[in-house]
């Protein structure tokens, strides 16, 4: 098909066809395809597209105003969602800082945990720990956070990088993830870079709770969250989740911190938290940490589009449909359902080398030998092309590289929070026939 050439550029030339609309799990194209949204596009859309709700609470704000500065007005959308938003998460985390996306969220977390050093007088911490693989966003400050080489190694001399630690992936380390002394082992990793760096010049580590696209939804082993929660109090440094993809109920839990009952001094949530329906983010911090700023002069910080009514507004919407439909508890339980089909497909699939996942976050990882869990050749690009096979049938996933971004390929499969065993069916069934295509054309390739 001869298509028009566009003026629209992002990462590549690749052409996909036009959108025409959206409903619940499903997508169609003008020409009137039909997409399952097996990965809730880059896990966004927690609460699928086009809910009826959502568009007439828009709509209500939209006839009221759509923009009003924060310097000039408060707005009752943006204090309702930062009431409702501190409410649901935990203890203390009460106030609210709205941005426009996850790597505004980042930057925000960043620059505030800088000015609480400051503020109470511990100029020399400035370091931020972070972990490989890891992502935090693409702006300049959040890649510097951000543990994945083959997106950070071309602007490195523009960027202060920040010290790393390994990621816990229990299974390429041969590691059990249910053994308490696994997490332990990891988290004696962070304590050891802190002493490295010095600890009087440590700010704070960073940390997905589950892994989102850099590791393939890395669950962390047993005791490992606890344990870092423990090692920054020892230090006084901060606690920042990074719960951009897997807050909004994504893993079964409101935010991911609830399962181990980690309460950080900074979360950052987008994605699903807007689900989609406008860009928005927020960065959530303990009331302490913002009163001394506040006193100390002021958050140096801010976005023009900050706060906007229109945003929150949706975002309040999509907070109470979280709610509303009780899609928290359908996450879980139709997480585990997900989690066994993939792995009943690992079972028949010996690319697949490793299945994982937390709630309606999941993944699988291709490895060429089962026993050593070899990566497939970078050069295959397995990866983009088992996205691309999936996409042919219908079925959009999500992939990325597994080990630090050069090699590795992990899919994420993460469907919509409202997604049902029917649907979960009919994603099973795409995957299963995309795994026969994608096994058979590689097998000539990896001899
Ligand atoms: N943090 C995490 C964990 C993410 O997954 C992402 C995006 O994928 C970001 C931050 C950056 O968010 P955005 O792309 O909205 O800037």
């Amino acid at each position: 098909m001869t298509r028009t050439p566009s003026h629209l550029f992002y990462q590549g030339r690749q052409r996909r066809p036009v959108l025409d609309q959206a409903r619940g799990v499903y997508l169609w194209d003008v020409d009137g395809k039909r997409y399952i949204d097996g990965s809730s596009g880059a896990m966004v859309c927690n609460i699928g597209h086009s809910n009826p709700r959502v568009l007439e609470a828009m709509h209500r704000q939209m006839e009221r105003s759509t923009f009003g500065y924060r310097l000039h007005f408060e707005t009752e959308a943006s204090e309702a969602l930062a009431a409702k938003t501190a409410a649901l998460l935990p203890e203390g985390l009460d106030r609210v800082f709205f941005v426009s996306g996850g790597s505004e969220a980042v930057e925000s977390a960043l620059k505030l945990a800088r000015q609480w050093a400051l503020a109470t007088g511990q100029p020399e911490r400035w370091k931020v720990v972070t972990r490989e693989p890891s992502y935090h966003g693409s702006t300049l400050g959040a890649l510097a956070v951000t543990g994945y080489d083959a997106l950070t190694d071309p602007f490195a001399p523009m960027m202060r990088m920040m010290p790393r630690v390994p990621a816990p992936r229990a299974y390429l380390d041969g590691l059990d993830p249910s053994d308490p002394a696994t997490g332990r082992h990891y988290a004696e990793m962070l304590r050891a870079r802190i002493e490295a760096e010095g600890p009087d010049s440590v700010l704070a580590f960073i940390v997905e709770p589950v892994g989102g696209a850099s590791t393939g939804a890395l669950v962390p082993p047993a005791g490992y969250m606890e344990a870092v929660a423990e090692i920054c109090r020892e230090y006084g440094i901060l606690l920042i989740l990074d719960e951009v993809m897997t807050g909004a109920g994504r893993t079964g839990a409101f935010c991911a911190a609830e399962h181990w009952g980690v309460v950080p001094d900074i979360m950052v949530l987008s994605k699903g938290f807007a689900a989609g329906y406008v860009p928005l983010g927020a960065m959530a911090a303990q009331g302490e940490i913002v009163e001394a700023v506040l006193d100390a002069g002021g958050f140096l910080h801010g976005y023009t589009y900050a706060g906007n009514p229109l945003a929150c507004a949706a975002g309040l919407a999509v907070v109470e449909e979280i709610e509303r439909q009780g899609l928290v508890a359908n996450a879980a339980a139709r997480g585990g359902s997900l989690l066994a089909r993939l792995r009943g497909l690992m079972a028949r699939f010996p690319v697949i080398g490793d299945v994982r996942g937390m709630g309606l976050l999941t993944a699988m990882e291709f490895v060429a030998d089962r026993e050593s869990l070899a990566p497939l050749p970078a050069h295959l690009n397995a990866f983009s092309r088992f996205v691309e096979m999936a996409y042919a049938r219908g079925l959009i996933v999500y992939s990325r590289r597994s080990r630090g971004g050069y090699a590795g390929d992990h899919v994420l499969v993460a469907p919509p929070l409202i997604a049902t065993e029917a649907q979960l069916d009919e994603i099973e069934g795409l995957l299963e026939a995309t795994l026969e295509e994608f096994s058979a054309a590689l097998a000539p390739e990896t001899v």
